[in-house]
């Protein structure tokens, strides 16, 4: 099918160069999807009939780096952009699990081995959705709809999984959510067999690899969509196994604060106000619960004292997002901007809060509850949005030059 879609420059020629090289190669994936949909891209993936190490020697082992245990994967650098580059895959053969205790439990059908090469047509059926199995040739101005509704299940927004739902559900559980992230992120609605399977297979993701399911929360984290990504979870009845706190707290004030600061945050990424920083997501979650055990709700809070409140704010961060644990960085990145509010409420404290390291966050969440509360006004403007160079280093530390090199005896 001809129909050209914007895909960047560098993106046609990395695809051109593994072509001419002799290696058949599309964009795949969510790029398709957003291109269609006349969205931006956030990433690229692509998939060629070059193996990695293929890919590799195209490429150079300085701009590509083979990666994966479970399935590898190339890593190409372009600048500070990485572009994934998977081999085509077949549907895996081998599903029997491990004889292994840990593997007792898990579901019959789950996938323990998915790194068998194949054809570009296998490596579509492989593929969870139709709506995430297009092939696009970007040189050649060409999709490729291998599962033949695809494109169709685009323009009128239907998840649809390949193959037999409940089968495909049992072999991945990770699937169940990423159905739901679609449905959340665009808007799409699941179609009949998709929805009975889902309902029928919820629970199951109990069973999902715990790294894979926080990966997959910060992915969301980071996108502007998770507070309608969360309510389709809610919806499914999804969200009681994996926010299990959100879930409980959902109707009521705390929860439904969370939500609206959390849509005003990602009202503000996807406009450009402010970058799409997952610390900063977790922040608005967390915030309300952190009022909550100081007895109030919805602003006009933080009147207990700046750095007294650190457990708090640590207690309340983890029970969020229990069971998964957040990366170091970003909790304490979190956990100080929601420290810092109340340091925010005293303009007296100028300088001291201003050189400190997460002053732009913090302003930013005041910012938030502002728009949701409109309690915080005059407090706001007192904030300089810009500081200058807060933490740069000077030039000569300690007014230590580095040594001259010694000159070699004339
Ligand atoms: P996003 O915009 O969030 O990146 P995406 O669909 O591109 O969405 P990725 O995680 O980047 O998501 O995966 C790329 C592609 O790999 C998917 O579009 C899909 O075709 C395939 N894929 C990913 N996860 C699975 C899975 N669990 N089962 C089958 N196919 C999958
Ligand atoms: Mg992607």
């Amino acid at each position: 099918m001809e129909n050209r879609l914007k895909v960047a420059q560098y993106i046609t020629d990395i695809v051109e160069r593994l072509q001419v090289e002799g290696y058949e190669t599309y964009i795949v994936g969510g790029a398709i999807r957003d291109l269609m949909l006349k969205r931006n891209p956030k990433d690229y993936d692509l998939s060629t009939s070059a193996t990695p190490e293929q890919i590799k020697k195209v490429f150079g082992k300085r701009r590509a780096r083979i990666i994966g245990r479970r399935f590898k994967l190339v890593h190409l650098y372009h600048g500070r952009e990485i572009i994934e580059i998977s081999t085509f895959r077949s549907t895996p053969t081998k599903t029997g699990k491990p004889n292994l205790e840990k593997f007792a439990d898990m579901p019959e059908q789950m996938i323990f081995h998915d790194n068998e090469y194949g054809s570009a047509e296998e490596d579509a059926f492989r593929r969870d959705f139709t709506v995430n199995a297009l092939f696009y040739d970007p040189v050649a101005a060409k999709t490729i709809d291998h599962t033949g509704c695809g494109v169709n299940d685009i323009l009128d927004g239907t998840v649809r999984v390949i193959g037999e739902s409940e089968l495909r559900f049992e072999e991945d559980p990770v699937r169940l959510l990423r159905a739901l992230k679609l449905v959340g992120q665009y808007g799409f609605t699941l179609c009949e067999q998709t929805e009975k399977a889902l309902l029928n297979s919820v629970e199951l993701i109990t069973h999902a690899s715990e790294s894979r399911l926080s990966l997959e929360l910060e992915k969301i984290l980071k996108g502007a969509y998770c507070d309608r990504i969360f309510a389709a979870f809610k919806r499914y009845g999804f969200l009681k196994y994996f926010l299990p706190y959100l879930d409980k707290n959902w109707d009521s004030a705390t929860g439904q604060y969370a939500m609206k600061l959390l849509a005003v945050r990602n009202r503000r990424v996807a406009t450009g106000d402010y970058r799409d920083s997952i610390s900063m997501a977790m922040a608005c979650m967390a915030l309300p619960f952190v009022e909550a055990t100081y007895g109030s709700n919805g602003g006009k809070l933080w009147s207990y004292e700046y750095d007294s409140t650190p457990q708090v704010i640590h207690g309340a961060i983890k029970k969020v997002f229990a069971p998964h644990h957040m990366i170091k960085r970003l909790n304490f990145s979190a956990q100080k901007m929601l420290q810092l509010q109340a340091a925010l409420l005293n303009p007296e404290q100028g300088e001291r809060v201003i050189r400190q390291k997460g002053y732009a966050h913090a302003r930013e969440l005041m910012l938030i509850q502002h728009e949701v509360m409109g309690n915080f006004t005059e407090v706001i403007d007192k904030w300089p949005k810009r500081v200058s160079t807060p933490h740069h280093r000077p030039p000569f530390k300690n007014n230590r030059r580095r040594k001259p090199k010694k000159r070699p005896p004339r």
